[in-house]
């Protein structure tokens, strides 16, 4: 027992310190033992063993007031690769990640049925390549979709699009790789990936990240860990009915879903019914296919029925969002995924419709911004799962 005891609390220390050297760019011994509030004796050994795993570098000279200057310790961001995976809508992209979330390696094929087989065979071609490639050791894969998941057991407990239900994708993964694998809904990995490498969200103990994709989910940092709720579906506010009567039918079932008047289909047959119902000469020409880039020319150049629809589909998220600020009253919203080419304009009417529909003092104290990670947060955020495990560091 008191063994055991002895072996966790030497693990919490190795941990503390390397997520302290992980925090900073470059750091010296003395500065960990002050921030952890270890002793020197016990930062030098954790440190040295660091060093033996590679995970650490010295990397040069601090400078000090008094007496000698520090040596300096850095991660070594190379020393492991993580495998991200997003498997998007018609598209599946899998990259090799390094442990300071920049990206070495990428794949993306197009996968064009619903066929559990098929999706699945798209999955092994990307990961054979990546496995194959010259970085290693990979320490782990993480992966993102859509859909309802079982994070524990790693399985995906329905995903339409994927054509995959109780379909145990981890499983399959780590007898095939020979690797730990994580699965995760694709917007709760969103949010790790902006929590992880966004912009500035140091001072952000709390936040939700809305990702707005060919559905539309969320998913909700809190106290910097994932909440995922009881039943692991926390944040699925697509399937929040914001037009309770006479609203369209969602492929969840029921009528009047977020998304069936905020996604990128929504969006899209809403403006191809609106430019027929208008009958205007002006709209002769556009091609037969309407897709989201089209729209957006549209938009930039001041068509009315283009503003019409995209701020309206901004509104409808400000009526769910002013929800979240009302259950939550977490501070900072971000927003990423395809809405935002539609920048500004778009944002200022999911704002307006936030101010309009919730109590003025949280919703004043509430940002709401778009996100400037690329296409990428959903890998980043799947690889980022793993690097936070750092048990799985030192597996190699
Ligand atoms: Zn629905």
């Amino acid at each position: 027992m008191q063994k055991a005891t002895r072996q966790h609390t030497k693990e919490h220390n190795r941990n503390l310190v390397l997520k302290t050297i992980i925090e900073h760019d470059q750091i010296s011994r003395a500065e960990i033992a002050r921030r952890t509030s270890l002793t020197r004796t016990t930062v030098s050994d954790i440190v040295a063993d660091l060093l033996g795993a590679e995970l650490v570098n010295e990397v040069g000279v601090g400078s000090s007031l008094v007496g000698k200057s520090p040596i300096l310790l850095s991660l070594a961001e190379d020393s492991r690769y993580l495998v991200g995976l997003n498997l998007a809508y018609n598209r599946f992209s899998g990259a090799i990640v390094n442990l300071r979330g920049k990206i070495r390696e990428i794949v993306s094929l197009p996968v064009s049925v619903q066929d559990h087989e098929k999706s699945l065979a798209v999955v092994y071609k990307i990961l054979d390549q990546l496995v194959k490639a010259a970085f290693q050791p990979l320490v782990g894969i993480g992966i993102g979709t859509p859909g309802l998941v079982d994070t524990r057991d790693g399985v995906v407990v329905s995903a339409v699009n994927l054509d995959w239900e109780n379909f145990p994708l981890a499983r399959l993964l780590r007898e095939r790789y020979n690797l730990p694998v994580y699965v995760l809904n694709d917007s709760q990995a969103a949010a790790i990936g902006e929590y992880t490498y966004g912009t500035d969200h140091k001072d952000d103990h709390n936040l939700v990240v809305i990702n707005i994709q060919h559905g539309i989910g969320s998913g909700i940092i809190i106290n910097g860990q994932l909440f995922q709720g009881d039943g692991g579906s926390a944040g699925e506010i697509g399937h929040m009915i914001v037009v309770p009567e006479g609203g369209s039918l969602c492929r969840c079932g029921n009528y009047g879903c977020l998304e069936t008047v905020a996604s990128a289909q929504a969006i899209i047959n809403r403006y191809k019914m609106e430019v027929y119902q208008s009958g205007e000469l002006r709209y002769s020409n556009l091609p037969d296919a309407f897709n989201l880039e089209l729209i957006e020319k549209q938009f930039n150049s001041g068509d009315p029925l283009a503003r019409k629809v995209i701020l309206e589909a901004g509104r409808y998220l400000g009526l769910v969002i002013s929800n979240l600020v009302g259950s939550l009253n977490i501070h900072k919203i971000v927003i990423v995924g395809i809405m935002r080419p539609f920048g500004k304009p778009w944002l200022e009417a999911v704002c307006e419709s936030v101010l309009r529909s919730s109590l003025s003092k949280p919703a004043q104290d509430t940002v709401i911004e778009i996100g400037q990670l690329d296409g990428n947060g959903i890998i980043l955020g799947a690889s980022a799962i793993l690097a936070n495990d750092y048990s799985l560091l030192f597996n190699t």
